[in-house]
C-alpha cells in the first residue's frame, strides 16, 4: 500500500511540475479589466485586474478599509506579487494575513470573470534555486528578527558605533510587536497623579507588604515599597500610588515567583526609560494612563496612532532610526542556523531567502536572537503545554503566522538552556469584538448575562474562567461613559469602524442590548447593578478592585470575544546582560537573546502591558552588550 501510494504521489508531483508549461500560452484569459471583491481585516476590499490573452498585466486595489501600517505591506506586495509570479498562489504577508487573503480573494473573483483557469493559477510554482550564489555579508552586530526587541537592539548597537544587519524572514519589519494591543507598562507617578486611588488598591499594597519574601531581592523590593508607601500616606496623597518596586513585586507575584528576580529587577528599573527611549525616537502617547487586560494596575502607557496603528509606535520609531543611521535590514531572509566557531563562540548566522538563495552573515561582535515567541507553532505549543486542556488547532492565536519559535530551536541546537517553556499565555480578550482593551470600564458577562470573574484578574485566571463558560466565549460590556460619542478615550472610533462587524453591538438601553446579544435581560441588569454597587461601595463579590465609573449611560456596547494563544513566557535563558546561557549555566560567547524569545522575565503568567516594556528594555541591553564586545 505504502509503495503504491508513494508512486502515485510521485506521478502527481511530476504532473504538477508539467502543468505550468502545458497551460501557458494563447487564450489563457479573455482580455480586459475586471473587478472583484474580497474580505480583508477591515471589511470589503475591491481589486481591479487587467489581463491580455496570456498575461496578468496589472492588479490594483481600488478601495479598502484596512488599517494603515498593519496592512500597508500586503497592499504594496500582494498585487505586485500576483503580476510578477502570474499566480494566485502567493505567500501572505505576516501580520497582514487577513488583508493579504482578502486581496487574493478579490483578484480571484476578478480573474474568474476573465475566464481564467483559477485552479492552475492556484498551483504554487517551484522556485529555481539551483544556480543562485550564496549571499555573504559581515556586520559588527547581527540581529535575527525585526520586531520590537530586534529593532531596539539595533538602535543601541548603532548608537554605540557598531555596524548592524538585521535578518528578517518576513517581507516587512514589525513582527508581532506591530500587532500589539497598545499597552506599555511602566510606573510613571507623574502621570498617575491624575488617577484617584481606591481603598481596594490601598488594601492591595498593604497586603503585598505582608507577604512572605521569596528571596533577597523580593525582600529588598518590599522594604523600598514600604518606605515609599509610608511617605505617600504621611503626605496625605490620594492619587494612584506606583513605583518600580511595586511593578516588580506585582510582576513577580502574578507570575507565581517563577521569574528570575535578577531580570525583573532590571526590568522594573528600566521600564520608564524604555518609554522615554521610544518618545525620543518619535512615539507619541495618550495622556491617560490605563490598565490593559490582565495588567492588574493602572500603569499602561498607550501610544497614539500617529504611526498608523498603536502597535506600530512600539517598532517603527526604531525602524526609522535604523534606516537613517545605516542599519541594514535583510527582508525575506529566514535564519536557520547559529554558526559557532571551534571555541564555541557564536560568529554568525546562516539561512535561506524566500527566493531560495542561501545566505551567511558573519558577526564581528555578536549575534542577537530576537525572533519572538512560538504562539503560532501548534506542534511546539502541544510539545510544551502542561497547564491548558489543549493548545491544538482548536485554540486560535492572536499572533502572526511567523511566530514559530525558530530562535528557540536554533539556540537550543547551539547549546542554549531553555526556561519556563510550559508557560503559554492565553489572552482572554482579543479580536474584532474588543472595542476597548482597558479594563477599568469593562465588565464581562457570559451567554447567560452573568458575570463570572473579577475582570481585573490575571490573564491566566481570566482565560481559565472564560474557557469554562458556555462556548468558551463571553461579552465585554461598556457604556457611553467609556465610548463617548462613539469614540474611546484613545481615539478608537467604535461606531464608525466596529459596530456592525458581527462582533460589536450597540443599543440605547440595556434591555435592547440584551435582546440583540440574546442574553436574558434580567440577568444582564442584575450584573450591571452588581458592578455599579461595587464601584461606589467596594466589596465586589468577585473581588475586583480596579474600577473607574458606573455603567449608567446609554448607549451600551457589547463585544463578543474569547481566549486565544497570545504570548509564550518561556524561552532562551539569559543573564542580566542578555547573554545566552548554556545548559551548564555558562555564557555562550557572542550570543544574546531579547524579547519574547527569551524566558525568565514574566514567570508563569505575564501581566498585560508588560511585554512591550520587556522587549524594549532587554532589546536595548542586548544591543548595548553586543556592541561592547571586542571587534
Ligand atoms: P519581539 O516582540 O520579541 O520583538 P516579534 O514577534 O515582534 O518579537 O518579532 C520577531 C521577528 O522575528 C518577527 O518579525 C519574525 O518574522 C522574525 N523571525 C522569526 N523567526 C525568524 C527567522 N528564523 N529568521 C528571521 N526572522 C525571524
Amino acid at each position: 500500500m505504502k509503495k503504491s501510494f508513494s508512486w502515485l504521489l510521485s506521478l502527481v508531483l511530476i504532473c504538477s511540475m508539467l502543468i505550468p508549461t502545458l497551460a501557458l500560452g494563447e487564450g489563457n484569459f479573455t482580455p480586459g479589466t475586471y473587478q472583484g471583491e474580497g474580505t480583508g481585516f477591515g471589511g470589503a476590499l475591491t481589486v481591479e485586474v487587467t489581463v491580455n490573452e496570456t498575461e496578468i498585466t496589472d492588479v490594483t486595489i481600488k478601495g479598502h478599509g484596512e488599517t494603515a501600517s498593519i496592512s500597508d505591506p500586503a497592499i504594496e506586495k500582494i498585487p505586485a506579487a500576483i503580476v510578477e509570479n502570474q499566480s494566485l498562489a502567493i505567500d501572505t504577508v505576516s501580520g497582514a494575513t487577513l488583508s493579504s487573503k482578502g486581496i487574493i480573494e478579490a483578484a480571484t473573483k476578478a480573474l474568474e470573470q476573465a475566464a481564467a483557469d483559477i485552479s492552475f493559477l492556484q498551483v504554487k510554482k517551484e522556485k529555481e534555486t539551483a544556480n543562485l550564489e550564496k549571499i555573504e555579508k559581515t556586520a559588527d552586530v547581527v540581529i535575527i528578527g525585526a520586531g520590537g526587541a530586534g529593532m531596539s537592539a539595533a538602535v543601541e548597537a548603532l548608537k554605540a558605533g557598531s555596524s548592524v544587519i538585521i535578518i528578517e524572514k518576513q517581507p516587512a519589519v514589525g513582527g508581532n510587536t506591530l500587532l500589539a494591543g497598545s499597552a506599555m507598562n511602566a510606573a510613571d507617578p507623574e502621570k498617575q497623579k491624575a488617577i484617584t486611588m481606591s481603598d481596594a488598591e490601598k488594601a492591595r499594597i498593604e497586603q503585598i507588604l505582608t507577604l512572605e519574601s521569596k528571596d533577597d531581592l523580593m525582600k529588598q523590593w518590599q522594604e523600598i515599597l514600604k518606605e515609599e508607601f509610608d511617605a505617600y500616606t504621611t503626605a496625605g496623597s490620594t492619587y494612584l500610588f506606583d513605583s518600580p518596586s511595586l511593578h516588580k513585586i506585582q510582576t513577580y507575584i502574578d507570575g507565581d515567583y517563577v521569574a528570575n528576580p535578577a531580570l525583573l529587577d532590571i526590568y522594573g528599573d528600566q521600564a520608564l526609560e524604555a518609554v522615554d527611549f521610544l518618545t525620543a525616537l518619535g512615539a507619541n502617547w495618550n495622556e491617560e494612563i490605563q490598565a490593559a487586560v490582565g495588567a492588574t494596575w493602572k500603569r499602561s502607557h498607550t501610544p497614539t496612532t500617529d504611526y498608523g496603528s498603536k502597535g506600530a509606535s512600539f517598532v517603527l520609531p526604531q525602524a526609522e532610526f535604523v534606516a537613517e543611521n545605516g542599519g541594514e535590514v535583510m527582508l525575506d531572509s529566514k535564519a536557520d542556523t547559529l554558526i559557532l566557531n571551534a571555541e564555541g563562540r557564536c560568529v554568525g548566522v546562516a539561512g535561506t531567502t524566500t527566493a531560495g538563495q542561501a545566505f551567511e552573515v558573519t558577526a564581528n561582535q555578536g549575534v542577537i536572537v530576537a525572533t519572538g515567541g512560538f504562539g503560532a507553532n501548534i506542534e511546539m505549543r502541544q510539545k510544551y503545554n502542561k497547564h491548558w486542556p489543549t493548545l491544538d488547532e482548536s485554540i486560535a492565536t492572536s499572533n502572526g503566522p511567523q511566530a514559530t519559535g525558530d530562535g528557540i530551536v536554533m539556540a537550543e541546537t547551539a547549546g542554549a538552556n531553555l526556561v519556563g517553556m510550559e508557560w503559554i499565555q492565553l489572552i482572554p480578550t482579543y479580536g474584532k469584538g474588543v472595542f476597548t482593551p482597558y479594563i477599568e470600564n469593562q465588565m464581562y458577562v457570559n451567554f447567560n448575562g452573568d458575570r463570572f470573574v473579577a475582570e481585573d484578574e490575571r490573564r491566566d485566571v481570566l482565560s481559565k474562567a472564560a474557557l469554562e463558560q458556555p462556548e468558551a466565549q463571553f461579552y465585554i460590556l461598556s457604556d457611553a461613559n467609556t465610548v463617548k460619542d462613539g469614540v474611546t478615550s484613545i481615539g478608537t472610533d467604535v461606531d464608525a469602524n466596529l459596530v456592525g462587524n458581527g462582533f460589536v453591538f450597540k443599543a440605547d438601553t440595556l434591555e435592547e442590548l440584551a435582546e440583540m446579544i440574546n442574553v436574558p435581560y434580567e440577568n444582564l441588569q442584575a450584573s450591571v447593578d452588581q458592578f455599579n454597587k461595587a464601584v461606589t461601595e467596594g466589596n465586589d463579590p468577585f473581588g475586583r478592585s480596579v474600577f473607574d465609573q458606573q455603567f449608567n449611560a446609554g448607549p451600551f456596547y457589547a463585544g463578543l470575544t474569547g481566549p486565544m494563544v497570545h504570548h509564550t513566557m518561556g524561552g532562551i535563558e539569559i543573564n542580566e546582560n542578555a547573554q545566552v546561557l548554556n545548559t551548564a549555566g555558562e555564557v555562550i560567547p557572542g550570543l544574546y537573546a531579547a524579547g519574547e524569545v527569551a524566558g525568565g522575565i514574566h514567570g508563569s503568567n505575564r501581566l498585560g502591558g508588560n511585554a512591550i516594556s520587556d522587549i524594549v528594555v532587554f532589546g536595548r541591553i542586548a544591543g548595548q552588550s553586543a556592541a561592547a564586545e571586542a571587534k
